[in-house]
């Protein structure tokens, strides 16, 4: 193993990767399964990767027990290109679609969807500055509608879902970004999930897009190809050269999750974390203020301030020198974020409650 400078990274996206999955990397870097080529150098046609391929599909049906009648995509171009897509393939002329709204990402899907159909808020907490998610009773939408938009987990505001809207026949299609794969849910109740693989699955440049068939059948053909879900089912994800070193690493780290003991164990994990965080906030007389409302509370992204503006700026550079990354909020909220995806350790978890408990008992 190299030398490596040790550090406790909270980054909100990209974000931390299993250390066991970076060595075997590595390991596997240079010449793949003995081909003398890496991944990355081959042909996305050859046997050697289309094992890769498949493989990853096939875990990733199975951790998240994805039923027969739903297709598993990998696609280019983000979540930021699934705003676009959703609405393209699956909101046709004379239709509405409905976005609950609740922090920063929604309003880019909805603003995006808006130029391509006619859309409009389900619901929205922006006017308590997004500190909650919706809840059921207060989400409308119509029987005719095309679909009903949500995001599962909100990065930037600190808040997640912790049960979903019944939707009926309209399906529900889900943006699950920043929580794809950290509990186990029932994937039936969506007609659509999606989710860029740089938070929970693996690095940057892979889109898992999980759909129901019929939905297929059924959307707009006359769109780009490149642009139909339709065309990236019908060839296995392999329309174009795919991301293969994405999703090499994207199998790899399902693997691992596989290897933690599938969904439910890392879930569990998942909490005892994030509860790690906002136990020190809530012990803290005040020190600390966690953003989120309690019953909105996100085990993914925990924001929060240091009621002292000055302190907080102290906070966040002590912090940075005691080798803690990413805890700097999204510049659109300010304070302090720690992000506690599926990868992060429960140790560094640990430090940073003992960090926080002891910058607070110094400073009080
Ligand atoms: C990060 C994030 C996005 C943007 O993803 P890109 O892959 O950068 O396009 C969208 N939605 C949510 C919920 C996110 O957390």
């Amino acid at each position: 193993m190299i030398d490596q400078k040790s550090v406790y990274n909270f980054n909100a996206g990209p974000s931390a990767l299993p250390r066991e999955v970076l060595e075997k990397a590595q390991a596997e870097l240079v010449d793949f399964k003995e081909s003398g080529m890496s991944i990355m150098e081959m042909s996305h046609r050859s046997a050697t990767y289309e094992q890769v391929h498949n493989q990853a599909i096939e875990r990733l049906r199975s951790l998240f027990s994805i039923p027969e009648n739903y297709e598993v995509l990998f696609l280019q171009g983000g979540a930021s290109l699934q705003f676009a897509m959703v609405p393209m393939n699956f909101l046709p002329d004379g239709k509405k679609a409905s976005y609950i709204m609740s922090g920063a990402w929604s309003d880019k899907a909805l603003k995006e969807a808006k130029t391509i159909g006619e859309v409009y808020e389900a619901a929205s907490t922006k006017n308590t500055n997004y500190n909650r998610v919706p809840s059921s009773d207060e989400i409308t939408f119509e029987e005719t509608d095309a679909y009903v938009h949500i995001t599962s987990n909100n990065t930037i505001f600190g808040t997640q879902f912790h049960e979903f809207p019944s939707t009926g026949n309209v399906p529900l299609i889900a943006d699950m970004s920043s929580d794809i794969l950290s509990r186990p849910l029932d994937v039936s109740q969506f007609g659509m999930i999606y989710a860029g693989a740089q938070k929970n699955l693996g690095p940057s440049g892979v889109t898992v897009a999980i759909i129901r068939k019929d939905l297929l059948d059924k959307a707009n053909s006359e769109i780009p190809a490149i642009l139909k879900y339709q065309t990236h089912s019908s060839n296995n994800s392999l329309y174009n050269t795919p991301p293969s070193f994405g999703i090499y690493m994207l199998g790899e780290v399902l693997g691992w999750m596989q290897q933690q003991g599938g969904i439910e164990k890392i879930a569990k994990r998942n909490e005892e974390k994030a509860n790690l965080i906002y136990d020190a906030i809530d012990n803290s007389n005040g020190f600390y203020t966690g953003h989120a409302e309690k019953g909105s509370r996100s085990f993914m992204n925990i924001t929060f301030r240091v009621a002292d503006e000055e302190l907080e700026k102290q906070f966040l550079e002590e912090a940075k020198e005691a080798g803690f990354v990413g805890l700097n909020g999204h510049r659109s909220v300010g304070g302090c974020r720690a992000s506690t995806y599926n990868a992060v350790p429960y140790e560094a978890c640990l430090a940073l409650q003992k960090f926080m408990l002891d910058f607070q008992e110094k400073h009080k």
